[in-house]
């Protein structure tokens, strides 16, 4: 049996790779990068020989790299996990809290990427977000959502 075979069977009747699975990984190595920034520091400080900022960054190292190990232990529970139904809970109650920070992110994501071709500005009134083509001068807006009319440039 090859390999992706064997995988596949493996994780049969277990929960896999979820969105909150996901950003526990991100989260994990988020740490674990800390932790060796936390290294660096600690060992500039002891070649100074600042034995107090030392320590300090030490202990830091110590907390932030047990978290990272906790949160990587955690995503493979989730991960190989057999009670899909309590894990699928648990994903769509992360979804539901951090929906508004997501669509926020997904937005600046979106407007950094035709940023180019679209200027995006928010109306006046009541703070929808629109966009135009650029290069267009000034142009009329009316809101689609509270058809207040405003100016702006492209
Ligand atoms: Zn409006």
């Amino acid at each position: 049996m090859s390999f992706r075979n064997r995988l596949y069977r493996f994780m049969q009747g277990r929960n896999g790779v979820d969105a909150f699975a996901k950003f526990l990984n991100r989260l994990s190595l988020g740490c674990l990068l800390t932790a060796i920034l936390f290294t660096f520091l600690s060992l500039l400080f002891l070649r100074h020989e600042m034995i107090g900022a030392y320590n300090v960054f030490r202990i830091l190292y110590y907390v932030v790299y047990g978290i990272g190990i906790a949160l990587m232990a955690y995503w493979a529970f989730r991960v190989f996990s057999r009670n899909i139904a309590k894990r699928q809970k648990e994903n769509t109650r992360y979804l539901y809290r951090t929906q508004r920070i997501r669509r926020w992110f997904s937005s600046k994501k979106q407007e950094w990427k035709d940023r180019k071709t679209y200027r995006y500005f928010k109306c006046p009134q009541c703070k929808l977000r629109m966009r135009a083509p650029r290069h267009k001068g000034k142009i009329r807006v009316t809101c689609k959502n509270c058809s207040n009319v405003f100016i702006t440039k492209t």
